[in-house]
């Protein structure tokens, strides 16, 4: 199947930024503190079709830091490079239960990350990039987001500076991974890659187009360049629908039943596979780190637009 026609698309996007922009529920992250000077009433949306039609409102087009969304693509690389089954089995693909930076999850594991989508797993995925140095890791990863945003995309260097200064907690999980031996690059590099890789700048516009990527099956219905393979596409997915929303991944694909990706800068993509990408801005979090506007919207236009994947009719 399609996406309705783009009239009917413009009206229920349009419909959805109305009917939530009064919604006021939520906190601003602030661990990172460049973060916490996000405007909480900001609020964008952008839906691209598979066919590269777009439609953009509100704040759609306001830059932000991705963070955690940006899981999503580097293990899209990492797959699209060594094949979905090496990476699969050294990484993992089941939910932890725990919060996203979770020492503990690795220690219940014997050392073993569960998952791409957070901070452990993210960190050994970072670490599997291609390149003899992490000036060419850093490379690989820089030009292939942005060829899923299909522009170049440049680093926030104070929102960078900032999570460098504090984020001793992923110092802390790389170098536990490295005594397990499950991270597969420098520990300090690694982590310093991956606080880069959040750090870098978006719209929700550039996230509906990475998005739309991924459901187009790796070429980008914009540029029109392939990325990935359509079966990268497929395992990236999986790996969203069991871990992309924080603790809330099983409660999101019950009520929304698309694969979907969160992050604490309150951006979320979501993928209608074959059909578009939608992605929402919006910094106000609630209790498990999801944009509470964004979660609101995107359950709107899931059920408006017929998108639940489980629907048989
Ligand atoms: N850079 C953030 C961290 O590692 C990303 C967290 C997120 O968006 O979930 O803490």
């Amino acid at each position: 199947g399609e996406l309705p026609d783009r009239d009917r698309v413009r009206g229920f996007v349009d419909d959805a930024h109305a009917r939530f922009a009064g919604v006021d529920d939520g906190f601003v992250a602030d661990y990172i503190p460049a973060l916490a000077a996000a405007d909480r009433h900001l609020f964008g949306l952008s839906m691209v079709a598979a066919d590269g039609v777009s439609h953009d409102v509100g704040d759609a087009h306001h830059p932000f830091s991705i963070q955690s969304i940006s899981k999503a693509f580097v293990y899209a690389l990492v797959c699209q490079e060594l094949g979905h089954e090496a990476v699969l089995d050294r990484i993992g693909v089941d939910g932890t239960g725990l919060p996203f930076d979770s020492v503990m999850a690795l220690e219940l594991n014997a050392g073993a990350t569960m998952n791409p989508m957070v901070n452990a797993g993210a960190l050994a995925t970072t670490s599997l990039l291609p390149g003899a140095t992490s000036v060419d890791k850093w490379e690989v990863l820089v030009s292939g987001l942005s060829a899923f945003a299909g522009r170049r995309l440049v680093v926030d260097e104070e929102v960078y500076a900032s999570e460098a200064a504090t984020n001793q907690r992923n110092q802390a999980i790389a170098r536990l991974l490295q005594s397990y031996g499950t991270i597969y690059a420098d520990p300090t590099e690694t982590t310093d890659i991956y606080t880069r890789q959040c750090s870098l700048l978006v719209t929700a516009h550039d996230l509906a187009v990475m998005a739309a990527t991924l459901a187009d099956g790796g070429v980008n219905p914009v540029t029109r360049e392939r990325v990935v393979d359509a079966a990268v596409c497929r395992a990236v997915l999986a790996a969203l629908a069991t871990s992309g929303l924080y603790e809330q991944s099983g409660r999101w694909l019950a009520t929304i039943g698309l694969p979907g990706k969160s992050g604490v800068s309150g951006g979320i993509i979501t993928v209608a596979p074959g059909k578009g990408g939608l992605a929402t801005f919006s910094p106000p979090l609630d209790a498990a780190g999801n944009s509470v506007r964004g979660r609101l919207a995107t359950r709107y236009l899931s059920q408006a637009l017929g998108l639940n994947i489980f629907a048989s009719a």
